[in-house]
């Protein structure tokens, strides 16, 4: 009895597996006509400046709009591409495409609005990403200033001299760079040091518990102190309250993001968003 159990389990266990891997193996052929039949999208989180409650940049985060499995968040297809390498048309379409809506915003009353890429490791070891960004800005008329790069500090792990010259070209660019899910990767601080930083992005790991944990809240304001000492602005990513929204605005953080602002919304959501005031925070006293 047991026996049969046991061997029952072992078979549903392998289906499972076995379900899984065809479907990856499914997503991973649509992959190839993905970008051929636009079926790539960017969704936009705006990003809230505490300092005078104004919307000047948006996170793009792409999203799939797959013909019979709907509306795919990044997690269900990014790695998958990481390790086919198709990851690389990928990206450059996400900043051919984030430049276009640049282009789109600039002579309207949303020209203030700078947009944040993703950016993998992955990518970044494509020798010709730079030139591709360049090209992209060029090509759409777009100041480099208006397109921020994020990228996570797996970049400081690997391939360091290589990743260094990337960022610095793109810097020079005048691209903006900054650190994605900041305090939960494996690398040293060194590289705010050695690298060209505009931003670090607190993770929300951090965020979530920050005014009922003790060990957040040290955590965070640390992070605040460290990046305004060394000239650099801190993001909150998370942030879904109103009482996360006081303590960050209390400890000086400059941006926050998260779903008190907004979720993700497809552009045409964005401005409306936008246009109609939805997005406005009503003002925190600061000292409560
Ligand atoms: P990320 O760059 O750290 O993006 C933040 C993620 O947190 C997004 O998930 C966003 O929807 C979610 N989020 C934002 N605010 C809140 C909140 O208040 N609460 C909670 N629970 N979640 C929140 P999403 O869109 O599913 O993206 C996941 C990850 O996929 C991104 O993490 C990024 O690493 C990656 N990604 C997204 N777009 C791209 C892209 O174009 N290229 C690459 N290489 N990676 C991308
Ligand atoms: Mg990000
Ligand atoms: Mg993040
Ligand atoms: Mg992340």
């Amino acid at each position: 009895r047991a026996k049969e159990q046991g061997r029952n389990t072992y078979q549903f266990y392998t289906e499972g597996m076995q379900e899984r891997e065809v479907m990856r193996l499914e997503l991973d052929k649509d992959l190839n006509h993905a970008l051929a039949n636009d079926e790539f999208v960017l969704y936009f989180q705006p990003q809230l400046d505490l300092n005078d409650s104004s919307i000047n940049s948006v996170e793009a985060l792409i999203r799939w709009q797959h013909p019979r499995r709907g509306l795919l968040p990044p997690v269900d297809f990014i790695p998958l591409a990481e390790e086919s390498g198709r990851i690389t048309d990928i990206g450059r379409w996400v900043v051919m495409a984030a430049c276009r809506q640049l282009a789109k915003w600039q002579n309207g009353p949303y020209s203030n609005l700078r947009i944040a890429v993703n950016l993998s490791g992955r990518e970044l070891d494509d020798e010709s990403i730079v030139d591709h960004i360049q090209e992209a800005l060029e090509t759409n008329g777009v100041p480099a200033d208006r397109l921020e790069v994020e990228l996570t500090e797996e970049i400081f792990i690997q391939n360091i001299e290589h990743n260094l010259n990337q960022l610095t070209k793109l810097h020079k660019l005048g691209v903006h760079l900054a650190i994605d899910d900041f305090g939960v990767g494996y690398s040293s601080l060194g590289y705010l040091r050695d690298f060209p930083v505009d931003l670090l992005k607190i993770d929300r790991s951090f965020i979530t518990d920050v005014t009922e944990r003790h060990d957040d809240a040290v955590i965070t304001r640390a992070v605040i102190n460290l990046a305004h000492n060394l000239g650099i602005q801190v993001v909150a990513e998370g942030v879904e309250t109103r009482e996360q929204l006081t303590f960050l605005k209390n400890h000086r953080c400059d941006l926050i993001q998260g779903y008190l602002i907004s979720r993700p919304i497809p552009a045409a959501e964005l401005e409306k968003a936008l246009s109609s005031g939805l997005l406005d925070v009503v003002d925190t006293p600061v000292g409560t």
